[in-house]
Parts: structure tokens; C-alpha cells; sequence
């Protein structure tokens, strides 16, 4: 089993309730029964429509040791639910024994190879969100849509 963006299965989840669907091109070949949708921001209390959310001076692993926080572009502190949306997938990844998760990269919960930089200017730097990044810690390993996307080949063996 593997944790799966919500918004890659074509769930209108993004902070905009836009999803990427029906399917994102490399999820498909997933068999559909092998993943759990989830949107971390969601699991921590957001609603949707919301506004879009970036880290302030840190990545996902600085906000789970209290060293950076996470605002909405109202400025307003949403750290919280940030944290909460992420202990939920990990409970989730836990109580399922997912072998990985396949997250949404770019996204200040999902991102695994990149997230903004908090300036909400559109620049990117090299990092991980706040899921993915307790989901690491937690030894889950985390894919996204574009790399180390798990092969079917590779699923067919997983008991799990
Ligand atoms: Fe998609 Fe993750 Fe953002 Fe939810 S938090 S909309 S699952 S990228």
C-alpha cells in the first residue's frame, strides 16, 4: 500500500479546489487498489478553498522541530494545522504499512524535491514539506509524480 496526494488522483483538493486529474499520467499505472488518498492539509482542519500556504524561513523538517513556521498569504499562522494534517497521514502510513507515499511535489505539505521559499513570488528552493518530511523521518520513503515513482514491477512484489 502506498499514501497518495489526494489532489494526483483528481480530487479537488488544492487550496484553489482544483485537482490534477482525472489521473496524473505517471500515478495511473498504480493499481488504484494499492493507494490511500490523502491530503495532509485537509487532515489537519483546513478547508478548501483556502489560501495557498508557504513555509517562512525553514523547510518541513524546521517546522516539525519548532524552528519555522508555516503562513497563509494573509500572514496568518497555520503551523498548527500543517502539523496536525501531518501526524494524521502518518498515522494513516502507520496503520496501513504503506511501503511509501507518493506526494505532490512543490506543495508546503507534500513537496519532496521542492517548496517555495515563503515569499509567495513563485521562486522555489530545494526541500521537502511538512508530510513529507515527517514521513521520512519516520523511514516511509516518499516519492513524488515526477521521480522515484515506485514501478508496477516493483508494487507486484509488496506484500503489503
Ligand atoms: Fe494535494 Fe498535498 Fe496540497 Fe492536499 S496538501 S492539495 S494532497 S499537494
Amino acid at each position: 500500500m502506498y499514501l497518495v496526494s489526494a489532489c494526483l488522483l483528481g480530487l479537488k483538493t488544492r487550496f484553489d479546489a482544483a485537482g490534477f486529474g482525472p489521473f496524473c499520467e505517471n500515478i495511473i499505472t498504480v493499481p488504484l487498489e494499492k493507494l490511500i488518498p490523502v491530503c495532509p492539509e485537509q487532515l489537519g482542519g483546513l478547508s478548501t478553498p483556502r489560501l495557498p500556504s508557504e513555509i517562512v524561513d525553514g523547510r518541513g523538517e524546521d517546522v516539525i522541530k519548532g524552528e519555522a513556521k508555516v503562513l497563509n498569504s494573509a500572514q496568518q499562522d497555520v503551523t498548527e494545522h500543517f502539523l496536525r494534517g501531518a501526524a494524521n497521514a502518518l498515522y494513516l502510513a502507520k496503520l496501513y504499512r504503506v511501503k511509501g507515499a507518493i506526494l505532490k511535489d512543490g506543495s508546503p505539505s507534500c513537496g519532496s524535491c521542492y517548496i517555495y521559499d515563503g515569499s509567495f513570488s513563485g521562486k522555489r528552493l530545494p526541500g521537502t514539506g511538512v508530510a513529507a518530511a515527517l514521513l521520512q523521518e519516520n523511514k516511509i520513503p516518499v516519492f513524488n509524480e515526477q521521480k522515484l515513482f515506485p514501478r508496477p514491477h516493483n508494487i507486484k512484489k509488496d506484500k503489503r
